[in-house]
C-alpha cells in the first residue's frame, strides 16, 4: 500500500507572520505520518523559521524550487546545499509555473532531481497538459516524455522514493479540475511509463499525485481512485481549516 501525500504549494502567498501562524494552528491536528505525509510547500523565505516551528512534529517542510549547483555565483538562486542545512524535507520540482514563467527545461529539472537526492530532500516533481495539448489528443504522449526526461539516469531504488505530481495546467487555479476518471487515466499511465523504464515493483512503489483545483469536496473521490496516492495542493492549502481536512481525507483513505 502506498501512503497518501498531500502537499500544500502555497507559490507567493502569506506574509510571515500567517505562515507562522499557519503552522502553529495545525501542528497538533496534523494525522499521524503512518497514515499520511503531510507536507507545506512555503516560500524560500519563511522555510527555516518553519522547520523550526515544525519541529519534531508529523508536518514536514518543503521548498517550492531550487537550483541544481551546490554554490556559486547564482543571484537570487537557493542551492540543494542550502535547503539541506536547514533540514528542508521536500522540493516541488518543474512546476507548470515555473516551466511557463522561468523557462524551465526538461534537462534543468532532471539535474535539480539529481542534486535533491543527493541531499536526501523528496523531490515532487510535476507534469501536466495545457488545454491545448488535452484538446489534441496528446495528454499522455506529453507527460510521459516529461517524465521520461526527469527521470533520466535514475536507478529503480532512486525512483522509489521521489513523488509525481500530475498537474494538467488548465485546471490550476481554475477551479476546473479534471474528473477523477481522466486523473487516475494520467497517473496510470504514468505509473505504465516506469514500469516501462524499470519494472512493475518500482512502479507500485512510486506516489503519483493529482494536483488542479484539488479541495475538501473532491479530494475524496480523487483519492479513491487506483492510481492516485495524494495531492499537490494551492488554494486550498492556505487556510488551515481546509488544508487539515484534506489530510483527514487523506488518512482515512
Ligand atoms: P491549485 O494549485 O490547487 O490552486 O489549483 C495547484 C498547484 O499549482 O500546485
Amino acid at each position: 500500500m502506498r501512503k497518501p501525500i498531500i502537499a500544500g504549494n502555497w507559490k507567493m502567498y502569506k506574509s510571515f507572520e500567517e505562515a507562522v501562524q499557519f503552522v502553529d494552528t495545525v501542528l497538533d491536528k496534523i494525522p499521524s505520518n503512518d497514515k499520511v505525509d503531510a507536507v507545506i510547500c512555503a516560500p524560500a523565505l519563511y522555510l527555516p523559521t518553519l522547520v523550526q516551528v515544525a519541529g519534531e512534529s508529523d508536518l514536514a517542510i518543503g521548498a517550492q524550487n531550487m537550483h541544481y549547483e551546490n554554490e556559486g555565483a547564482f543571484t537570487g538562486e537557493i542551492s540543494p546545499t542550502q535547503l539541506a542545512s536547514i533540514d528542508v524535507d521536500y522540493v516541488i520540482l518543474g512546476h507548470s509555473e515555473r516551466r511557463e514563467y522561468y523557462n524551465e527545461t526538461d534537462e534543468a529539472i532532471n539535474k535539480k532531481v539529481a542534486a535533491a537526492l543527493a541531499h536526501n530532500i523528496v523531490p515532487i516533481i510535476c507534469c501536466g497538459e495545457t488545454l491545448e495539448e488535452r484538446e489534441a489528443g496528446t495528454t499522455e504522449q506529453k507527460v510521459a516524455g516529461q517524465i521520461t526526461a526527469a527521470l533520466k539516469g535514475f536507478s529503480a531504488q532512486e525512483v522509489e522514493h521521489m513523488v509525481i505530481a500530475y498537474e494538467p495546467i488548465w485546471a490550476i487555479g481554475t477551479g476546473k479540475t479534471a474528473t477523477a476518471e481522466d486523473a487516475n487515466q494520467v497517473c496510470g499511465a504514468i505509473r505504465g511509463v516506469i514500469e516501462k523504464l524499470y519494472s512493475a515493483e518500482t512502479a507500485k512503489t512510486v506516489r503519483i499525485q493529482y494536483g488542479g483545483s484539488v479541495k475538501p469536496d473532491n479530494i475524496v473521490e480523487l483519492l479513491s481512485k487506483e492510481h492516485i496516492d495524494g495531492a499537490l495542493v494551492g488554494g486550498a492549502s492556505l487556510q488551515p481549516e481546509s488544508y487539515l481536512k484534506l489530510l483527514e481525507a487523506a488518512a482515512n483513505a
